[in-house]
């Protein structure tokens, strides 16, 4: 019997790393992420499996909790066929460039620090390096493209199926021959909702005698995306009018793509203001490069915008910064303007020069439109604390703060549970990336609406399928 075993988000929601071993000795890995926030220490682990026994390793998408540990599998003998669409390795470029950049610096300034007190020995190095990350680029890649089905030989074929939550993201479907006979299993990876603006919504399949669904927002239901987009619009009015400034900390893919295309919808209807619009983000904009790149696989109405304006994020009041030097000369600006900027969780990156600038000011507001995980700056402030320090620097914070949940590029517990009923025959459902507590109601929820039962996959646990 073939069998799955999850090395990541297995009751928990990052690094997703899904290993399915079939009985003709070939194996395959379904993404390998980064294990972030409270659970991060669990990068540093050995994989559970040995990386030079992978044949294929195949990435639903580009988010580092699907990628984020590919370099380190390289490094540790990993040499098989990578199978994903062209932008996924595009995006995980950007995204793993970034991340051994991060992991660098820090290194860098976590043993100068060392050496001060001779414990520069203890300091643990980056998980991996830049030139790592370039090590991953020169493996054979194999291009997969929605509903084409590639044969990877030994009776396997594999179809990636649209996700519609990042670009190019995928729900992966497996097929193999076990005693004669003809099984699949799926792995949903993340799955979009059905109100992306950038995104078309998920596609719906046939059939799967194993699922394995992610579950992260398995407990509930979001709030309308319009309803959201109208506070964001009420937001931006009231703070632009009274001439103060916006500022929008984002994440690069794709939250940052939704914001642009629903700015400049506002922009088309008249309804935003005289402002200007910073994208103030290296890598927010070389993801938007890349979405623009790729755009056939986006929605109907970035299309529509590209075949009106030749261009389908940009618009009159749009600019992007993408050097230093243009982000410092923002500061001079006094005010009407919207400055969209990363860390998505402020935990670093230029945001923190704006909140300096700007959070003292009771004109301007912060807007928070992703989620703020434990223990990052963003979940601070979101959380009700008005004094911060930035830069070794206490900043009060008179800005009006403002949270808006409704931006979710996953689907909510309705959705999931509507693209399961959407399946003709669908086998075993096991529960993968989501906390314990929402895989729980989710469960429950599962065997109420559709009279199944649905297993809690647990970390390293033999599943056969
Ligand atoms: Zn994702």
């Amino acid at each position: 019997m073939a069998i799955v075993q999850s090395f990541g988000a297995a009751e928990t929601v990052t690094g997703s790393c899904h290993l399915l071993q079939l009985q003709n000795g070939i194996n395959l890995l379904i993404d390998c992420g980064m294990f972030q926030g409270s659970v991060e220490a669990h990068n540093r682990k050995p994989f559970g499996f040995d990386p030079s026994e992978i044949d294929f390793l195949l990435i639903t998408h580009a988010h580092l909790d699907h990628i984020g540990r590919i370099p380190k599998l390289v490094k540790e003998g990993f040499s098989g066929t990578i199978i994903t669409h062209n932008s996924t390795m595009d995006l995980a470029e950007v995204v793993l460039m970034d991340s051994a950049k991060l992991q660098e610096e820090s290194y860098k300034t976590a043993y100068k620090k060392a050496q001060r007190i001779g414990e520069e020995k203890s300091v643990p190095k980056p998980l991996y390096e830049k030139d790592d990350v370039r090590l991953v680029y020169q493996l054979p890649v194999r291009e997969a493209r929605y509903d084409e089905t590639l044969s990877l030989g030994h009776g396997i074929s594999v179809t990636f199926k649209n996700a519609g939550h990042i670009l190019d993201s995928a729900i992966i479907r497996i097929t193999f021959e076990e005693d004669g006979v003809s099984k699949s299993v799926v792995f949903s990876g993340d799955l979009g909702n059905n109100n992306d603006l950038v995104m078309p919504s998920p596609d719906i399949l046939e059939e799967a005698d194993a699922l394995f669904i992610e579950s992260t927002y398995g407990d509930r239901n979001h709030k309308g995306v319009e309803e959201s987009d109208e506070e964001l619009e009420a937001i931006i009015k009231e703070t632009i009018n009274n001439e103060g400034n916006v500022l929008i900390p984002s994440f690069a893919i794709e939250r940052t793509q939704e914001i642009l295309c629903l700015l400049k919808q506002m922009y088309d209807r008249g309804d935003l203001p005289v402002c200007k619009i910073y994208l103030d983000s290296p890598m927010a904009i070389r993801a938007t490069e890349i979405y623009k790149a790729y755009h056939e696989e986006l929605s109907e109405c970035c299309n529509a915008f590209l075949e009106r304006d030749g261009t389908i994020f940009g618009f009159p009041y749009l600019n992007y910064t993408l050097h230093v030097h243009e982000s410092m000369k923002i500061n001079e600006e006094e005010s009407r303007c919207i400055i969209i900027a990363g860390a998505g969780m402020c935990n670093g990156g230029r945001i923190l020069q704006h909140f300096k600038h700007r959070l003292w000011n009771e004109k301007n507001a912060l807007v928070f439109v992703g989620y703020q995980v434990e223990g990052t700056l963003g979940r601070k402030i979101v959380d009700g604390e008005r004094k911060i320090r930035v830069y070794n620097e206490d900043i009060i914070i008179k800005a009006a703060v403002h949270t808006i949940n409704g931006f979710s590029a996953h689907a909510d517990q309705s959705d999931l549970i509507e693209w399961m009923q959407s399946f003709k025959r669908l086998g075993k459902i096991f529960l993968i990336h989501g906390e314990r507590d929402k895989q729980e109601i989710f469960q429950k929820e599962i065997r109420k609406q559709m009279d199944k039962k649905a297993h809690i996959v647990k970390y390293a646990e033999t599943i056969g399928v």
